[in-house]
């Protein structure tokens, strides 16, 4: 069995300003005190609006507060003439380690298409950012087509420029169960998670594929994450909406399987 690191990872969406999330972060930390992620045996990571990142980066640093940082977007391009963009290079800069890919929600609203999503995951890496790849099926789809074959479609195009040696984490999402409350079973999880470890098996070889985690989203809770966590293919959680509520979210990093 491989030993991958849980990680729990909160996608604020469009919430918080700077003042806001540096007042957040802080009460996690004292919330979490002594818990587990502070020996490294999960991994904490928050994903504010770009406007906070330098805010929360500079909290992080100061009082060495053990949570990674992370942007929900970044532009395909590495610097000019791309208004209102923001570019991996900057995300970088400010320690950011992580970016979400293709969310459903940018997918949706901002019609980013595949192709798009993998020109994004070659820029992450280019500047030293781990990728976090969301995949997923509406509703619709899945009576259509099945529970993987649309997360397998997405997952195959987004790592079109990744090699085996890149650091990447895999998010399923199921558009169906996002903000809705409307979870997905722990063996659907499981069933789409699975199938993703065998996509990048067969691009990127099993070592790859038994080193990157691979997360469960869509109205996680504390109540439900320990049931997601006990599936051998499901590595941690993206969470939205519970991630901006504090005792939730550190019950959710407190899950004991
Ligand atoms: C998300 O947007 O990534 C998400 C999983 O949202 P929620 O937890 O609110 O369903």
């Amino acid at each position: 069995v491989a030993n991958r690191t849980p990680l729990i990872a909160g996608n604020w969406k469009m919430n918080l300003d700077h003042l806001q999330a540096v007042a957040f972060v802080q009460k996690l930390h004292w919330t979490l005190k002594d818990a587990k992620h502070e020996d490294g045996s999960v991994e904490v990571a928050v994903f504010p609006p770009f406007t906070d990142i330098r805010s929360v980066q500079t909290l992080i640093d100061a009082d060495k507060i053990p949570f990674a940082l992370g942007a929900q977007d970044l532009s395909a391009h590495d610097s000019g003439a791309y208004t209102g963009e923001v570019s991996g290079a900057f995300l970088a800069k400010l320690d950011a380690k992580y970016v979400i890919i293709g969310h459903s929600e940018r997918r949706e609203y901002h019609s980013e298409s595949d192709e798009v999503v993998a020109s994004k995951v070659k820029a992450a890496l280019k500047h030293g950012l781990v990728p976090v790849i969301c995949v997923g099926e509406t509703l619709a789809q899945r009576e259509e087509s099945g529970p993987t074959a649309v997360s397998i479609a997405q997952l195959e195009t987004a790592l079109g420029a990744v090699s085996a040696s890149d650091d990447i984490v895999v998010a399923y999402e199921p558009v169906w169960a996002i903000g809705t409350g409307q979870v997905a079973s722990p063996e659907q999880a499981q069933e789409v998670c699975s199938a993703l470890r065998a996509v990048i098996a067969a691009k990127l070889g099993d070592e790859a594929a038994a080193r990157t985690r691979i997360l469960y989203g869509g109205s996680v809770k504390s109540a439900n994450i320990a049931s997601f966590m006990r599936e051998p293919d499901v590595d941690g959680a993206l969470v939205g909406g519970a991630s901006l509520v504090v005792d939730e979210f550190a019950a959710i990093i407190r899950f004991e399987k």
